[in-house]
């Protein structure tokens, strides 16, 4: 009877107990599938870091991080950096933080700018080959906060038919949306350029001496329904969101799905549209003959 006890209670202290109690419930049927995905994670700033602790506390098998940056008392306002990490890359510095909460996730950082000639290369590789077992990983997110490194992420994922998810907190820290990516079934990023972009807001806000809002809340909120998104995809239930727009001074949500652009710039994008379509044709030959 004592005996029962006690493995009751070391069952109730593992962290796994609790997240395999999704399977029990039948929501999730194959939780301990988490171990085996590989997340690309570009920008470990205030989304994408706190992104990847969610993705480490739910058990994610590996994560390949990359980022340029470094660790500042600026970036205080967010949540996961302390002030003792100033100084360090920020990658090297939520490596550390990550395997000390769950040493069980394979982690790879990359301290590297991804459109510069070598970085991209370094990531195209990455992508192909960086899963758990190789091959290339399950899921890429974005968590940058500057067009350029976006349209990069877009090129590489439509080159490598490569499913990937978007995120974004607007500059007054008020509004934040995420938005799936299937290269070919879903717009890509360069099919439908947002309206900052073309305002050429992002610029003016990004130039020197001049400082952007941001609040851990919508920042947080964001890496969530990124995280939520990512498991949903990965273990296969409930419905990926297309695109999720967020207002913060309304509470106030969207959703919705946007087609790819016929006329997109991206020539890898018009190709996957194309297979696409190939194949949405013979399914429904296939359809009619069965
Ligand atoms: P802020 O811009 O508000 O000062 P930040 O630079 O930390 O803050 P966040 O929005 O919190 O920005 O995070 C975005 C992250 O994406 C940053 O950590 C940034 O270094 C990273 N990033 C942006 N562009 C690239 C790139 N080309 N290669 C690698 N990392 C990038
Ligand atoms: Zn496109």
């Amino acid at each position: 009877m004592q005996e029962r006890q006690m493995s009751e209670e070391v069952r109730n202290d593992n962290p796994y107990s609790r997240l395999m109690a999704l399977k029990r419930m039948g929501i999730v049927q194959n939780y301990q599938q988490i171990k085996e995905f590989t997340v690309l994670v570009v920008g470990v700033g205030g989304v994408g870091s706190v992104l990847c602790e969610m993705l480490t506390r739910c058990g994610i098998g590996k994560l390949i991080m990359y980022d340029y940056d470094k660790v500042e008392l600026a970036n205080m306002n967010r949540l996961f950096f302390t002030p003792q990490q100033v100084g360090l890359s920020k990658v090297e510095a939520a490596k550390q933080t990550l395997l000390n909460i769950n040493p069980d996730v394979v982690i790879e950082a990359y301290n590297e700018n991804i459109t510069s000639g070598t970085g991209f290369n370094q990531l195209l590789e990455r992508l192909q080959n960086g899963a758990l077992k190789g091959g290339p990983v399950n899921l890429v997110l974005s968590c940058v906060d500057n067009y350029a490194a976006r349209m990069t992420i877009n090129s590489a994922c439509n080159e490598l038919d490569q499913v990937w998810m978007e995120s974004g907190v607007s500059e007054d820290a008020m509004s934040a949306h995420i938005q799936l990516m299937i290269p070919g079934e879903t717009a890509c990023f360069a099919c439908a350029v947002p309206v900052a972009v073309v305002e050429n807001t992002e610029q003016q806000i990004k130039r020197e001496g001049v400082c952007a809002a941001s609040l851990p809340t919508t920042m947080g909120i964001t890496a969530g329904f990124l995280a939520q998104n990512t498991l949903k995809y990965l273990l296969g239930f409930g419905q990926t969101t297309f695109l999720l727009g967020y207002n913060a001074l309304a509470d106030f949500f969207q959703n919705y799905a946007i087609m790819p652009n016929p006329e997109c710039k991206d020539h890898n994008c018009l190709k996957r549209q194309q297979l696409n379509s190939e194949k949405l044709r013979l399914n429904k030959l296939q359809k009619r003959k069965e």
